[in-house]
């Protein structure tokens, strides 16, 4: 045989081992429900919801409807969804405790059957809230890395302004569920010109987060003054606005908001999506416009009990975001926030999804799995093990296939 021909069935060969590791990811994909392959069902269901609340398409996709008509009573869940009598009264008892709220579009999106519906587990308040023995209010003592209003500083070059405690829909795994309170509360402007002024001081700030509550619940008159007041810092480089309204809410992004942001390049748009559920057209359509304004878009998840803690849910969460231009960036371990140890996995769980991701799919689909150190001390990258050793002029390396190998370095220029 010519060595060519040779060559091209060792390649053959090796196709057919690649083949291989994707068979248990091709046979429980279609298992995994996503927002395109249920969008007639989440479209039927926005009718109901319409009807009960006897509005048009147009009030519908006004987000101000939708952040004003946010559920928050019993009645109109028992109305809107199947729960049990047992249900409700979880509803209304954790109620007392911990805010809770849905916009009608994210209510949509529950499967009104399924007791186990990933985003209903997000949102609806269940009794294992109270059940948490050993959760803190503050297990990154936040109230510890405030140095000026606002402000949330935890890193030498980069820090957050808390800009509203709103949002379209209140996480039942909330980090910051202590500061949810019962009120809406907007950082007064006299604070927010607090939080510029110690960011005008420190010149090594050239990274300035937006976040809250939800960045987007801002008015756009008020992003618009925000990010004009960060640009007129010359040694802040780039914005950054984190919020979940495109996964709750995406009808928040209009034309107008993009007419606003399209003047503040470079700017970055961090979001939290946890199921491939939340990715729907409505999403896509929404990423699209903010794309074609100059965002730049990228997803923090939370690694959540009972939604995502499953490595092929968590890649096809991936996939569907590339394809609406979200790139993964993060995945957080759940913290020791008390009322959300039922959404709590071990850190192990974490790192056999990385596992799972490097080398089986695009290194664009594969984000960094963070642990949040206590107290405060920072993001810290938590990764499957690789390096096995280090020697003189060589490492012993663990391949995505689990082949053990030695890497020689040769050549290397010594002083
Ligand atoms: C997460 C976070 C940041 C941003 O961290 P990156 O790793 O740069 O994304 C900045 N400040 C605070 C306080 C944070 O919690």
């Amino acid at each position: 045989m010519p060595d060519t021909m040779k060559k091209r069935v060792i390649a053959k060969q090796r196709s057919t081992e690649l083949k291989k590791h994707i068979e248990p990811y091709l046979s429980a994909r279609p298992r995994i429900p996503d927002g395109f392959n249920h969008w007639s069902k989440i479209l039927e269901r926005q009718e109901k919801i319409k009807k009960h609340f006897n509005v048009t398409d147009e009030k519908w996709n006004d987000w101000h409807w939708q952040a004003s008509r946010r559920i928050t009573s019993v009645k109109t869940l028992k109305k809107l969804l199947n729960l049990d009598e047992q249900q409700l009264q979880a509803v209304s008892k954790v109620g007392e405790r911990y805010r809770w709220a849905v916009s009608p579009y994210y209510l949509s999106l529950i499967d009104p059957d399924n007791p186990l519906c990933p985003v209903r587990r997000q949102s609806i308040p269940s009794w294992e809230e109270l059940d948490d023995t050993c959760g803190q209010d503050d297990p990154m003592a936040e109230e510890y890395t405030s140095p000026a209003p606002a402000i949330t500083r935890r890193y030498p070059d980069r820090l957050i302004i808390n800009v509203t405690n709103q949002c379209a829909m209140y996480c039942r795994h909330c980090q910051r569920r202590r500061n949810i309170g019962e009120i809406d509360r907007m950082t007064s402007r006299e604070q927010l010109n607090a939080a510029l002024d110690y960011i005008r001081r420190n010149e090594e700030i050239r990274d300035v987060l937006l976040t809250g509550g939800d960045a987007l619940m801002l008015s756009n008159e008020n992003i618009d003054w925000l990010l004009t007041e960060l640009d007129n810092i010359p040694h802040v480089e780039i914005k950054r606005l984190g919020s979940r309204t495109l996964v709750t809410m995406p009808m928040r992004v209009t034309d107008e908001l993009c007419k606003a942001l399209e003047k503040h390049s470079p700017l970055y748009i961090n979001t939290h999506f946890n199921h491939p559920i939340e990715v729907t057209p409505a999403v896509a359509e929404a990423c699209g416009k903010l794309a074609r304004a100059g965002a730049v878009l990228g997803n923090q998840a939370v690694l959540l009990a009972g939604v995502n803690d499953d490595p092929h849910v968590m890649k096809k969460l991936n996939h569907e975001l590339l394809k609406v231009l979200i790139r993964p960036y993060l995945i957080f371990h759940a913290k020791n926030v008390k009322g959300t140890a039922h959404f709590r996995t071990g850190v192990e769980v974490g790192i056999d999804i990385m596992e799972q991701l490097r080398g089986f799919t695009s290194g664009l689909a594969i984000p960094t799995f963070i642990v949040n150190a206590p107290d405060g001390y920072g993001k810290t990258p938590m990764f499957p093990n690789y390096l096995l050793s280090v020697g003189r002029n060589k490492v012993t390396i663990r391949t995505w296939e689990n082949r053990v190998m030695v890497y020689e370095d040769h050549c290397v220029k010594k002083d």
